[in-house]
């Protein structure tokens, strides 16, 4: 009986724990203004072979509640779910070379990012 009670316990604390680990969603527009930044093409190579799928907003470093715009980017349905499921190289390398891109990038209005 005791240990019913502290399993029904454990499962609230569970829950609890959980809280904070939910994704801040990325809102339409916030997601929108990511696309339109890249050309709505998927950064995560030069052709443009995968640009078919659904485009998607990937965290670049994997952070899924960092949501500024500077660490945010636009893959294809196909890259997003390899990087994220690091079929792809290592994690390390694909932080990089977004990052990399990111500092090139030249944010809607004709603001360069300035930030480094
Ligand atoms: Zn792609």
């Amino acid at each position: 009986m005791i240990n019913s009670r502290i399993k029904k316990l454990k499962e609230e604390m569970n829950l609890l724990g959980k809280e904070p680990k939910t994704r801040r969603k990325i809102n339409k527009k916030l997601k929108d203004f990511i696309l339109k930044r890249d050309n709505y093409k998927c950064q995560a190579q030069r052709g443009s072979k995968c640009n078919k799928g659904k485009l998607e907003v990937h965290h670049i470093d994997y952070n899924p509640n960092n949501n500024k715009i500077n660490n945010l980017i636009t893959l294809c349905n196909f890259h997003n779910s390899s990087i994220s499921n690091h079929k792809f190289s290592n994690k390390e390398w694909w932080i990089g070379y977004f990052k990399e891109k990111m500092e090139n990038v030249i944010y809607v209005g004709g603001k360069k990012n300035e930030s480094k």
